[in-house]
């Protein structure tokens, strides 16, 4: 019980009272960045905002249990800071910085713990939930388990998670990093495979630099480094998996190694990849949550293009791996190429039954692409990528451009399942329906 806490979910209960009775749409307001990627005329932000801006604090680190309750928009940074001091992380810590715990379930976040231990969500056990009807429910794997299942991958649609309650894993405080260099992909995907079926590394995840470069980084927790890596400023860490062969970086630094240049987007502004640039406008700049402020800033710009640029996660069965690299180094061809493998630990409620059995087995590839322009006369890559992911039996996260029909939409995602929660949560759709928010219907 906390009383600060339930004061301030009673108030944000009472507010979407309000908008139900006045029957005004509405949409979550959380504060911080948001890891969504603005797209013209969006649809997805044009109701009324409902601020919950207030919920981010950690209400309590278990360290007996291994477990912690906290509000929704702590961010991973926060998190990993304060469990790092009591020897902990959770076991699964989104790469970037401002990346909340609340948008860590609604919007399916992995990294590279997740080849143990799946997605946050799946080492979540309680969710606080406000329904669209301005209640307060509590869910669970036992306790209301099918609106447990649903709001993972639900993108607030179904009501507002107010409190998550979730597990952490004993922590060290340096990673040791090992680099592991193919030159071709059946054997960088052989060794992969090989890898995530043992308990070698704590951490695994790779980088394909370019058609014939390709890196495994292999990390362990170790409690003493010979020396820890900085790339805070100067330097880059996507670049340094191509030079080195080992590394040692803080636990918290392994966490957000990405961060410094938001993976590579950077790159679209070479001069910010130059050691003097840094130097100088490093501090204002660099950074994913600076980064994406500034992105938005330029949000007119993208006028300019003829579409934003393809950002997205898209999850292949380990077993299409293979069909998707051949089609991928021909057809799309952009560099560098995030993969982290992620095992679902049981196929999620939120996927139809027949596209579940055609994802099979559990081990998912998270491809990860960031950042590739998308301004071709005739070739929307963005379209060609979900097609993509849909031919080979994947899925992709919902978080930039979506092109499905309704039709295909709900072959892939569970209808049932999820109308049967929004009747639950949301009967009289305050917030939009899951294909509604995100296609111009
Ligand atoms: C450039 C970029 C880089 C990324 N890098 C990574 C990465 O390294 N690792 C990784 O795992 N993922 C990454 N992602 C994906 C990211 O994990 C998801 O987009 C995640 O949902 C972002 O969460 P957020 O806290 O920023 O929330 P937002 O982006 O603000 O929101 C995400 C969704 O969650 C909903 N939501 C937010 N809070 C709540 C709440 N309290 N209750 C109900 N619904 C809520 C929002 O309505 C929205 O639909 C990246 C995305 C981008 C665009």
């Amino acid at each position: 019980m906390n009383a600060e806490h339930d004061k301030k979910v009673s108030e944000i209960a009472a507010a979407v009272r309000e908008h139900v009775a006045e029957k005004r749409p509405v949409q979550i307001q959380k504060g911080g960045v948001s890891h969504f990627v603005p797209v013209p005329g969006d649809m997805r932000r044009k109701s009324m905002p409902i601020d919950i801006s207030g919920l981010s604090n950690i209400l309590e680190i278990d360290v007996k249990n291994q477990r912690c309750i906290a509000e929704p928009g702590v961010t991973f940074a926060q998190l990993a800071k304060a469990t790092l001091e009591k020897g902990l992380i959770p076991m699964v810590v989104p790469e970037l910085e401002g990346i909340t715990v609340g948008g860590a379930v609604a919007g399916c976040s992995v990294e590279s713990m997740s080849y143990r231990y799946g997605g946050f969500h799946d080492s979540c056990e309680e969710y606080e939930i406000i329904t669209g009807e301005g209640k307060v429910l509590t869910c669970s794997p036992r306790q209301e388990p099918l609106l447990f299942e649903m709001v993972h991958g639900s993108y607030g649609t179904l009501g507002i998670l107010t409190r998550l309650t979730f597990k952490l894993v004993p922590a060290k405080q340096f990673v040791k990093m090992e680099y592991r260099k193919f030159n071709n992909f059946p054997a960088y995907q052989a060794e992969m495979l090989r890898l995530c079926k043992t308990t070698e590394f704590d951490f695994i995840d790779g980088i394909v630099h370019s058609r014939d470069n390709f890196v495994l980084c292999l990390g362990n927790f170790v409690d003493k480094a010979p020396y820890v890596s900085n790339y805070r400023w100067l330097n880059i860490f996507y670049k340094s998996t191509a030079e080195k062969s080992e590394d040692y970086l803080t636990t918290f630094d392994y966490c957000f190694r990405y961060d410094t240049e938001c993976h590579w987007i950077t790159k679209s502004v070479p001069l910010l990849e130059q050691k003097p640039v840094r130097f100088a406008v490093g501090k204002f700049v660099l950074g994913s949550t600076n980064l994406i402020k500034w992105s938005k800033r330029l949000d007119s710009l993208l006028k300019l293009k003829k579409r934003p640029d393809v950002v997205c996660d898209i999850f292949i069965p380990a077993r299409r791996f293979n069909d998707f690299w051949k089609w991928y180094e021909k057809d799309f061809d952009f560099f560098p190429l995030w993969v982290i493998p992620y095992r679902i630990p049981k196929m999620y409620g939120w996927v139809s039954k027949t596209h579940g059995a055609r994802m099979q087995g559990d081990l998912m590839i998270d491809c990860a692409v960031y950042g590739k322009p998308n301004g071709h006369a005739s070739v929307d890559y963005s379209k060609m990528l979900e097609d993509k992911t849909y031919e080979l039996d994947g899925v992709k996260t919902l978080i930039s451009r979506n092109h499905y029909t309704k039709e295909r939409f709900w072959e892939i995602y569970n209808r049932e399942n999820y109308d049967q929660a929004k009747l639950r949560l949301d009967p009289k759709a305050v917030f939009p329906g899951l294909f509604e928010k995100f296609h111009r219907v």
